[in-house]
């Protein structure tokens, strides 16, 4: 019973019509049981209510407040109004301001109290307000939303889909494991997901979530490694193509790079599938090895493809693909028009096209590989297994003897040092390849922590930096549309201010812009027309610009460290000196950017990004959702990893071992319950790289 109304449409909740359905399956919410699973963001605890005394600049808080004067609104430039709300509490005033909402005006009265949430600036000792309560607030859940959708819609839905459902859902952990680390059963988890009623109780329940996903990944990854361990590989012939390979290189490859290269060359030979994970810090040339690995597979008469996160990435890939294989390049993407679409479709399934870059759309629906032999997924931290599984189900060459396909050599590369305590758990089934070294001649970039009186200095430096030929990125965080903006800056306004302010060519590239906007852009910068690039992340990946010496990056306490250091690792690539620029609030006493003042090693940075920030940081970008692991960012911690991974240890045995069921009756239903998570691991893991193969 319970289960069919789970899936009941969200439509036949009151006040979701068919306008507001649509926007909602635009954030993947179709079923009342999507928005129980739609988790929030964040949380902000109005439990916890502050005092103006105790405020430091660019802090949001709750405070408890008594309007002492009649609200004043005031024009300030065409466009932009702002109503001033003048309280205090038991320790001094404070200006409560709302920007363009006039009505607030009338909104409050002399002697009034309210609660407040907003964010303090100490200039003018004024508090920009988000949110006005009239009772004292609880604990508030914050999503993710898109246009048309705020934080009140979203929380009204999830409300309703819990007052239809909640209480009624079915357990989806065995009892022991529930038992053993003491989670929460699931009704509770998820009213304490959505509607805490104690921050200890939210502790729990999150715990409990992220426990059961980081199971069931653990789950999938063992499946899929056991199913790689039992099938056919492909033996490649690597007789003399090591030095063929290299005396193609335009440089002297290193000796971390050779090492690798012979790694990989070994598993190539092997019947068994390579399964291996290349770990290098950004700049120090894994590429290359790529290269080689797709240049064995070619010279083999098998096709490679080279899986890139982002399409600039995959574009820049194609440029190298063509150098080495000349016209058995070619490039797939989701942004391709129809007709070059499916002249490469057409070359990668006859077998013209033998070595490939491209995003995810290489393993979509239509791409049919004639010998797949293999498959490299660069920056491979965004790839799920899943992913991996639909890579490897492609299949590579007829297998004679069995009549089925041999399974396609895997190498993933990633940037991102992993700390070893984590990557044991979440790349365990992977053998490792470590790239150690960065090619002779780079001088390591300059890091440093800029305060914002300084901030034209910096321009007058990035100026400069123009005049000599050397062009500099200047990185802005995504700003999620619901967010209050007034300190933060966007990518368009950095760009319109810095066109205004600099003399010299500024340009603006971010994700949203249609690709041939994004390739003009990439190409102005590439050949020089460009000094500047504002950009968001997306240049973070990968992109290589050699003449790029100087990287600005606004609010950088907003990033996680290995992403800084990811960032900074576009430049500082040819023989100049480069310079990275930290700005944002209060910069200087943030040890963490203090980190990356002192140190250049990547790993480093990452042990002290998972001590400071827990492993949240490691699974991948939410906005790229391929991970499997995404959601957990602001959900998991080293322990839960850690209990997560031995109960699949657990789970796995219990269900390998049914004849002990017999026995002991206990133990028969433990077994079951394994048996059963187990089965439904399985089915999951089916479905979701069914759905990414569809073919
Ligand atoms: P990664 O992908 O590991 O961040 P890349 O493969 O993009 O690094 O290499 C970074 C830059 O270093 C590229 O411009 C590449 O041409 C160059 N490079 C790679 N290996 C060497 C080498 N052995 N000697 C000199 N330059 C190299
Ligand atoms: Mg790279």
């Amino acid at each position: 019973m319970s289960v069919n109304n789970t899936e009941k449409p969200i439509s036949e909740l009151k006040g979701i019509g068919p306008s507001r359905t649509e926007l909602f399956g635009k954030l993947g919410l179709f079923t009342l049981n999507d928005a129980l699973n739609y988790l929030p963001r964040s949380y902000i605890d109005g439990t916890r209510i502050r005092k103006t005394s105790e405020l430091s600049d660019g802090e949001t808080a709750f405070l408890h407040l008594k309007v002492v004067k009649e609200p004043t609104v005031s024009r300030i430039r065409k466009g932009l109004s702002i109503v001033n709300v003048r309280c205090e509490d038991e320790t001094g005033g404070i200006n409560a301001c709302f920007f363009n909402q006039p009505y607030r005006k009338t909104a409050f009265c002399t002697g009034q109290e309210v609660y407040f949430y907003g964010r303090f600036s100490l200039k003018g000792k004024r508090l920009a307000v988000q949110s006005v309560y009239a009772d004292k607030p609880g604990i508030m859940p914050v999503y993710s939303v898109c246009r048309g959708i705020n934080q009140r819609l979203i929380r009204d839905v999830i409300a309703s889909a819990w007052e239809k459902i909640g209480g009624s859902l079915t357990e989806t952990l065995p009892k022991s494991l529930r038992m053993k680390y003491a989670l929460p059963e699931i009704n509770f988890c998820m009213e304490n997901i959505h509607f805490p009623t104690s921050v200890e109780a939210m502790g729990e329940a999150r715990r409990r979530l992220a426990f059961e996903r980081l199971l069931n990944y653990f789950l999938r990854l063992r499946l899929y490694s056991d199913r790689l361990k039992r099938s056919n590989g492909i033996r490649f012939d690597t007789e003399g193509l090591y030095e063929e390979f290299s005396a193609l290189m335009p440089f002297e490859l290193t000796r971390a790079q050779k090492r690798t290269m012979r790694e990989l060359e070994a598993d190539m030979q092997k019947a068994l599938p390579m399964n291996r994970l290349i770990q290098g810090d950004v700049g120090s040339g894994k590429t290359a090895a790529a290269l080689y690995c797709m240049f064995i597979a070619v010279k083999n008469g098998c096709q490679a493809v080279l899986m890139a996160p982002t399409e600039i990435l995959a574009e820049q890939h194609y440029t190298q693909l063509k150098r080495l294989f000349g016209d058995k390049a070619c490039l797939i993407t989701g942004s391709m028009k129809k007709a070059e679409r499916d002249d490469a479709l057409l070359r990668v399934r006859d077998g013209r096209a033998m070595a490939i870059a491209g995003t995810h759309a290489l393993f979509q629906k239509g791409v049919e590989y004639k010998r797949l032999g293999a498959v490299i997924a660069d920056e491979q931290h965004r790839f799920g297994v899943a992913q991996r599984a639909a890579i490897a189900q492609k299949g590579g060459e007829h297998d004679a003897s069995t009549g089925g396909r041999l399974t396609p050599d895997t190498l993933i590369m990633s940037a991102t040092p992993i700390p070893r305590t984590l990557s044991l758990f979440l790349y365990g089934d992977l053998d490792l390849s470590v790239i150690d070294e960065l090619p002779p001649g780079r001088k390591p970039v300059r890091t440093h922590i800029v305060p914002e009186s300084r901030r034209d200095d910096m321009y007058g430096f990035v100026e400069n930096a123009a005049r000599r030929g050397e062009q500099t990125y200047v990185v802005c965080p995504l700003i999620d549309e619901d967010e209050e903006s007034s300190d933060l800056r966007s990518v368009t306004e950095v760009f319109e201010e810095l066109s205004k302010k600099l003399s010299v060519g500024v340009g603006l590239l971010h994700g949203q812009m249609k690709k041939a906007d994004r390739d003009e852009v990439i190409e102005r910068f590439r050949c020089g027309e460009l000094s500047v690039l504002v950009s968001t992340t997306v240049i973070e990946v990968g992109v290589d610009v050699k003449n790029a010496a100087v990287m600005v990056i606004e609010a950088a306490e907003r990033f996680g460290l290995a992403q800084l250091h990811q960032l900074r690792g576009r430049i500082g690539r040819g023989d100049k000196q480069s310079y990275c620029f930290l700005l944002g609030k209060n910069p200087e006493q943030n040890e963490r950017l203090n980190t990356l003042v002192k140190t250049a090693d990547g790993f480093e940075i990452a042990k002290k990004d998972l001590e400071m920030r827990g492993p949240g940081e490691f699974f991948g970008e939410r906005q790229h959702g391929a991970s499997d692991l995404a959601l957990l960012r602001e959900y998991a911690d080293m322990r839960t990893l850690k209990q997560a991974y031995e109960a699949a240890d657990s789970v796995v045995d219990a269900a390998n071992t049914s004849e002990y069921a017999a026995d002991a009756n206990e133990y028969a239903a433990d077994a079951n319950e394994y048996a059963f998570i187990m089965r439904r691991a399985e089915k999951e893991f089916e479905e979701s790289s069914m759905r990414l193969t569809l073919n």
